[in-house]
């Protein structure tokens, strides 16, 4: 890889630790990979030095580095379609149009779900995609930290196997900017002897489980009226349940449950969207962390969204809290920030999601010269964050080090390449899923 220049961005409003510390007007300055200095104020001579490139913040906003922790590349290509349906239904319409899908339309979706994740603000994504493959590559190429979670279960029979997660994980290193991990699509489309495998594959390689559970009523029922027992108690069952594992939606949690994935350290992925719009209900989430589990949000695939903006997401957690709690006070800003970031981090055992020396820099700069984001000081910031940004006001994304976009374009691709493949493919998969 060509040597970079250290980059420093003065004249940002720092959020170094959303839940923790109060934000500062400062800069940063970053060397290789890492953070290498943070300071308050206009910085000095010496953290400038000869060599740095200085970007000018111009007052914006600097935060960790978004991080979404559970997608699926493949939903952008049909965005918009398979509209008005509740879960199960819906499901089957995905696997049916899944099934048909090859690897090369695959990547024209992961890339242009890393696109628009990257566009908006987030740096690292969990995505759980079909073709895993290539979706490593366009990762790779566009320059977003991903972990891919390739979509096995038995009941389907295009979906990748366990042997080419394996694979997989066998030719990636674990601390690669774009690794694997052991995915399943949930309970009820696999096996048990499946399941079991796939948890101990997670643990041989040291790398975690991510599955979708108790996301309706109707799945949550069906594992209880097959085992006996509930989504979360039927994997502990099955040796499933430990630090690694990161469950998409636990809308369908009851007390015990969240006891249980707290005890083995087990956490969430919150999706609001994708609970609303497909009925499922909206996730105990206070709950959830008042038990002790950790609980990072997610904006699920492009269909069932339809947006992979994770300031719409923020938004959404932070409001749904309070109106269910009926408590204004539940799920402060800050927290939702940090849901956003330094959890999101914390669950994929990435080293980032705080602006700190040492820490990987993943960072991201939403401009405020625009209204809605004004006044625009330290005070105000974050909650504006959570419930005045939205992903189109980030100007400047930094992954690894690297700038990813600048000036909101993306640096590394074509962008408008891109985008015309996207729409070209899309099209063709919409007429064909009419005929
Ligand atoms: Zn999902």
């Amino acid at each position: 890889m060509e040597m970079q220049r250290p980059l420093l961005i003065k004249n940002a409003i720092v959020v170094a630790q959303p839940d923790r510390a109060q934000p500062f007007l400062g800069w940063v300055r970053i060397r290789g990979t890492q953070i290498e200095a943070v300071g308050v104020g206009a910085p000095v001579e010496e953290a400038i030095g000869d060599e740095a490139e200085v970007i000018d913040a111009r007052g914006g906003i600097l935060i960790p580095g978004l991080v979404n922790t559970h997608a699926h590349s493949h939903s952008s290509l049909t965005r918009g379609s398979a509209e008005g349906m509740t879960l199960e239904p819906w499901l089957n319409a995905l696997i049916r149009e899944q099934a048909q899908l090859t690897p090369e339309q695959a990547r024209v979706g992961a890339f242009a779900t890393y696109a628009e994740m990257l566009l908006s603000g987030t740096t690292t994504a969990l995505d759980m995609c079909i073709s895993p493959e290539v979706a490593r590559e366009a990762a790779e190429a566009i320059g977003i930290r991903a972990v891919i979670a390739p979509y096995v279960a038995d009941s389907m029979r295009f979906a990748p196997t366990l042997e080419r997660t394996e694979a997989m994980l066998a030719s990636t290193a674990a601390n690669a900017r774009v690794r694997t991990w052991v995915g399943l699509h949930d309970i009820e489309s696999v096996s048990e002897g499946l399941l079991r495998r796939g948890a101990s594959l997670a643990r041989q390689y040291g790398v975690g489980l991510h599955l979708h559970c108790a996301e309706s009523e109707f799945l949550t029922r069906k594992t209880l009226t097959r085992t006996g027992r509930s989504p979360v108690e039927e994997l502990e069952h099955l040796d499933a349940l430990f630090p690694g594992t990161h469950l998409a939606h636990c809308v369908w949690v009851n007390e015990s449950d969240q006891q249980r994935m707290a005890a083995r350290g087990a956490s969430a992925a919150h999706c609001p969207h994708a609970n609303l719009k497909l009925g499922s209900g909206i996730a105990p989430v206070a709950a959830m962390r008042t038990a002790g589990v950790r609980v990072a949000l997610a904006t699920d695939g492009a269909k069932a969204n339809n947006r992979l903006d994770m300031f719409d997401v923020m938004k959404f957690a932070s409001l749904l809290a309070k109106g269910t709690a009926r408590d204004a006070s539940v799920l402060q800003a800050g927290e939702v920030l940090a849901m956003a970031s330094t959890t999101g981090a914390s669950v994929l055992g990435i080293d980032a999601g705080e602006i700190a020396p040492g820490r990987l820099a993943d960072l991201t700069l939403v401009g405020v010269d625009r209204f809605h984001l004004q006044p625009a000081v330290p005070e105000t910031v974050v909650t504006n964050l959570v419930h005045a940004a939205r992903g189109s006001d980030v100007s400047l994304v930094i992954v690894d080090g690297r700038i990813v976009v600048r000036e909101g374009r993306l640096t590394l691709v074509d962008q408008d390449q891109l985008l015309a493949g996207h729409a070209a493919v899309g099209r063709k998969l919409l007429a064909l899923g009419q005929a």
